[in-house]
């Protein structure tokens, strides 16, 4: 049993990816390689865009948020599956940009926006950017009056709510570096500013609680918080807000331990939850938007390495050792994530060694995993990582100038590349 839907095993005891087979990938393109499945990406985003129509009579906006895995190929498939994106960069704008991608289906997000990035935004037409705090409200003001333009914005609050997820991903609680606290009234003080801000109209507000989030609940109590607080302002400014943004975060089978609620039970309950909690307030019901990135690409991609390597140590551990890393995958380092792994040319025996799994970096702490069962491992096997399709490519790095991967697609039985890997040329293009 695989964590990902699309993997399978071959005749040749090989592991496939969308029907194609991974040690063919892994001699054609070589490794360390990032392998992602198109038509499964675009499933999960046909899943979460028909949900609201199913559940919410299509009165919303799936933005894929882009930090997970972006390329000129992801937005050009976003824009094919008629979604949104979600981005909270320049560079992200810019790829975004290069295809044409609709402004008005693009959030911007960022707890420090530079001024040349709200100028780019604004010029290019984003019409949901969504300011974190007071300072860059002005800002922004500021900007779009030079512009001569209005800009439509919506406010991040923090609801306040402390979803159950690693430290570092939990993003609604008070102590946060992002938005504006309803408890501790900046967020009213937001509001009232921006009503009053000549080059400013406030469409709704964001909240974004959290990342890896496995259960639905934290989602409709923060839509309640917010919903609360539309109600407050409305009483208090005579305002009514129509956007709601509940941001991403849901959670996917990393390994087998984690049981996520499906995506589709998400809208349906939050759905009845801001039908029930809007009909209790006198409030119209908002147009909402929801921010999927991880769930999008992260059960679609898987990375292969080969194996190098394989140190004995008795009575501690057996390392084995890869052609990548921390350079490609910095999660275990950076969060202790845990992956499901496997011998992609062995899939078909059974694991029955464990091990450590460490990089090739410079670094005792550039490990893969520990405590890793694994079929066991000879030099040039390839190991395939599973559910690398969020937040490996995206966080990969040149530390100890290692080549970042290239991104291979696979739909329909073939395969293309959609990211070159680096080549060393263009490590050193920058050098002078
Ligand atoms: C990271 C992020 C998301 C996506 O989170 P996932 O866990 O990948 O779904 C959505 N919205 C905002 C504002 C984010 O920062």
């Amino acid at each position: 049993m695989f964590v990902s839907k699309d993997l399978a095993v071959n005749e040749k005891g090989h592991l496939t990816i969308g029907g194609v087979d991974t040690v063919d990938l892994a001699k054609e393109y070589g490794t360390p390689l990032y392998v992602m499945d198109e038509d499964y990406i675009r499933q999960n985003m046909a899943l979460f865009r028909d949900s609201i129509d199913k559940y919410y009579g299509g009165n919303g906006l799936v933005c894929y948020a882009s930090k997970a895995f972006a390329c000129k190929e992801m937005y050009r498939i976003a824009k094919d599956e008629n979604i949104g994106v979600d981005i909270v960069s320049i560079g992200e704008l810019y790829t975004a940009m290069q295809v044409d991608f609709p402004a008005d289906k693009i959030c911007y997000h960022g707890n420090n926006k530079t001024r040349r990035e709200i100028t780019m935004a604004l010029e290019y037409g984003v019409e949901k950017l969504v300011v974190d705090n007071l300072m860059e409200l002005d800002l922004v003001n500021e900007i779009a009056g030079q512009l001569g333009i209005t800009a439509k914005i919506l406010l991040r609050l923090t609801p306040g709510i402390d979803a159950h997820t690693h430290d570092f991903i939990k993003t609604g609680k008070i102590d946060s570096k992002f938005g504006l606290t309803i408890q501790l009234g900046d967020a009213m003080e937001g509001v009232k500013k921006a009503i009053a801000l000549p080059h400013i109209q406030l469409l709704g507000f964001h909240c974004h609680i959290g990342s890896q989030i496995l259960e639905i609940s934290p989602f409709a109590h923060a839509a309640e918080v917010v919903l609360d607080f539309i109600a407050q302002v409305k009483k208090e400014c005579g305002y009514e807000l129509s956007i709601l943004n509940l941001g991403g975060g849901f959670g996917i089978h990393y390994t087998l331990e984690d049981d996520p609620d499906p995506y589709d039970a998400y809208m349906e309950q939050v759905s009845r939850t801001v039908k029930a909690k809007t009909q209790e307030l006198g409030l119209k019901l908002p147009y909402i938007i929801i921010e999927p990135g991880r769930s999008i690409v992260g059960p679609a991609g898987i990375t292969l390495h080969t194996v190098g390597g394989i140190k004995n140590i008795p009575g501690y551990r057996k390392y084995v050792s890869v052609d990548g890393g921390m350079t490609d995958n910095i999660r275990y380092a950076l969060y202790g994530s845990k992956y499901d792994f496997l011998l992609a040319n062995k899939a078909d025996q059974p694991k029955d060694d464990v091990v450590t799994l460490a990089g090739r970096c410079c670094e005792s702490g550039d490990l893969l995993g520990e405590g890793v069962q694994l079929q066991t491992a000879q030099v040039g096997d390839i190991l395939c990582t599973c559910a690398t399709g969020a937040y490996n490519y995206t966080m990969s790095s040149n530390y100890n100038r290692v080549c970042t991967p290239g991104v291979v697609f696979v739909k329909g039985g073939e395969s293309r590349v959609v990211i070159k890997a680096q080549t060393l040329e263009d490590l050193v293009r920058n050098d002078i």
